[in-house]
């Protein structure tokens, strides 16, 4: 059976977000999690289908499958909650910004642009969700000592 990803997982995510798709964790939860119709989720976040079927792709490829896809992206949102975007797009002229040299980036460069002039910030980033993870990680063990001792 294929290994979960994690590192791979992170880094993808921590990009995305960076880069200014911080929507992308609500999109996949909604589509793959809850279920809801691709077109649906697509319009909501402005993207196209085909755009939410390769992201949703992505991650069932680094999670090892769909089931556990399903169960990693709430975790996956849930510790990169610390994690806010570097590129943001305007609103009002619907151009991608970044937020930290002040200029306007393509937004199919944005995650280029993170990669190359804020590798500190995405490193940071990184390490953040990592700790997060391992945060996570031992409340879940927790639980199963409460479960093992409360049946015994
Ligand atoms: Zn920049």
């Amino acid at each position: 059976m294929k290994q979960v990803d994690t590192k791979s997982l992170i880094n993808y995510i921590a990009l995305k977000i960076l880069g200014g798709n911080d929507y992308l964790l609500n999109a996949l939860e909604e589509y793959l999690v809850k279920g809801e119709g691709p077109a649906t989720v697509a319009y909501r976040y402005g993207i196209s289908k085909h755009q939410l079927r390769g992201y949703t792709q992505r991650i069932i490829e680094k999670s090892g499958g769909e089931p556990r896809a399903r169960k990693i992206i709430p975790i996956l949102k849930r510790i990169s909650k610390g994690v806010k975007p570097i590129v943001t797009k305007e609103k009002t002229s619907g151009l991608y910004k970044c937020t930290k040299c002040d200029i306007n980036v393509q937004s199919d460069d944005a995650e280029e642009h993170v990669r190359e002039a804020h590798k500190d910030l995405l490193t940071l980033a990184i390490r953040q969700m990592t700790d997060e993870l391992e945060k996570v990680k031992m409340e879940i063990n927790k639980k199963k000592e409460v479960v093992v001792t409360s049946t015994q």
